[in-house]
């Protein structure tokens, strides 16, 4: 599932929010770890998910690295500490390059390294940091390329290093690839600064980190509780358990209505084969006791084959024992039954 769908369902869905949490949580940490740093990360990566769930509650999903740019952007206006507290990187890293480079990112001005923490944990292109930080594309190639010089790439000499970079994000169009890959084997400075811009990647992963175990439960504990999953095999067993179900069921109906029609069913007058078990449970008054309830109407429906026994009817002029003999032996209403018993007593001037 797209993290755009994942988003819309997190505040409701607990295996959503689960996955959307699990997928996104390195990169998120990292990200505000280093740009903020260690003294602020963990509050920020907390309300950066409190405001996820909210605006996906608002039916107003945001993405979360949007979310994470705009909080720590507030905090940084109050002040940048990314510097502060620097002693942590000995804990977290557990490599000395490692270690390295996580002082190197705090040592950068905020601007650089946003630029760069938005191109390797957000994993925009330039284009889309500039839009982002609102900032022309020069410039944000430029801090790209003072980052990546502080954190020990080559120096900024390389004559066409913007082109490098663009190069290596995939966002030159098709000629100005073409180009480029003409150009580069004749071009010590570019291959360096492409050898530059691929190690970023390496860094990255260096010092990226998960958020600690009591603050990925404390996130975890804001969402909808995961709903129990039900394994495939559970799914089967349902689905045959219903079929076996359905099967019986319609055969024991279908022996039901051809042995015996069940009784109390009312008499649909425009059914056909409701009109012909009537008269099968009639016996030889079917055609008349039909005609009394559904109208002449009834005669376009023969009497089946095998009706001939004459019914055997309680004693004459007893209208309520008439009305509950009609009921318990005929398809009919408790209405059609009255009916039909004055049709008997009545029309036909029945007697025994
Ligand atoms: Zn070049």
């Amino acid at each position: 599932m797209s993290e755009d769908k994942l988003l819309q369902r997190c505040h409701q869905d607990g295996r959503a929010f689960r996955e959307l949490f699990n997928r996104s949580k390195r990169r998120l940490y990292s990200f505000i770890l280093h740009l903020v740093g260690p003294l602020d990360a963990d509050d920020l990566f907390e309300d950066v998910w409190a405001r996820a769930l909210k605006a996906a509650a608002g039916k107003k999903p945001d993405k979360l690295l949007r979310i994470a740019i705009r909080v720590c952007r507030e905090q940084l206006k109050k002040g940048d500490r990314a510097q502060e507290n620097t002693g942590t990187y000995v804990a977290l890293f557990h490599t000395d390059e490692a270690r390295r480079l996580g002082r190197a990112l705090a040592d950068l001005p905020k601007e650089q390294r946003h630029v760069f923490l938005l191109r390797e944990y957000g994993v925009l292109g330039f284009k889309d940091i500039a839009q982002e930080v609102r900032l022309p594309l020069g410039q944000v190639l430029a801090d790209m390329s003072a980052a990546l010089a502080a954190l020990g790439a080559a120096p900024l000499e390389a004559q066409h290093k913007d082109r490098c970079l663009l190069y290596e994000s995939g966002e030159l169009n098709e000629q100005e690839d073409y180009d480029f890959e003409k150009h580069l084997p004749f071009c010590p400075g570019c291959k360096g600064w492409l050898g530059a811009a691929q190690q970023a990647h390496a860094w990255a992963g260096a010092v990226a980190l998960d958020p600690p175990e009591p603050l990925a439960a404390r996130v975890l504990e804001q969402g909808p509780a995961p709903s129990v999953p039900v394994p495939h095999w559970m799914h089967l067993a349902f689905a045959a358990v219903f079929l076996a179900a359905s099967a019986f069921v319609w055969v024991v109906s279908r022996q039901f209505s051809e042995d015996s029609p069940s009784p109390g069913a009312r008499l649909d007058c425009a059914s056909s084969s409701s009109v012909r078990e009537f008269k099968l449970r009639a016996g030889d008054y079917g055609d008349a006791w039909a005609r009394c309830l559904c109208g002449a109407r009834a005669d376009d429906v023969p009497a089946p084959a095998g009706s001939g026994d004459r019914a055997v009817l309680p004693p004459h002029g007893d209208q309520m024992a008439l009305i509950e003999w009609s009921e318990a032996n005929l398809p009919v209403s408790k209405e059609q039954a009255a009916a039909l018993s004055q049709c008997m007593t009545g029309t036909f001037g029945w007697s025994d």
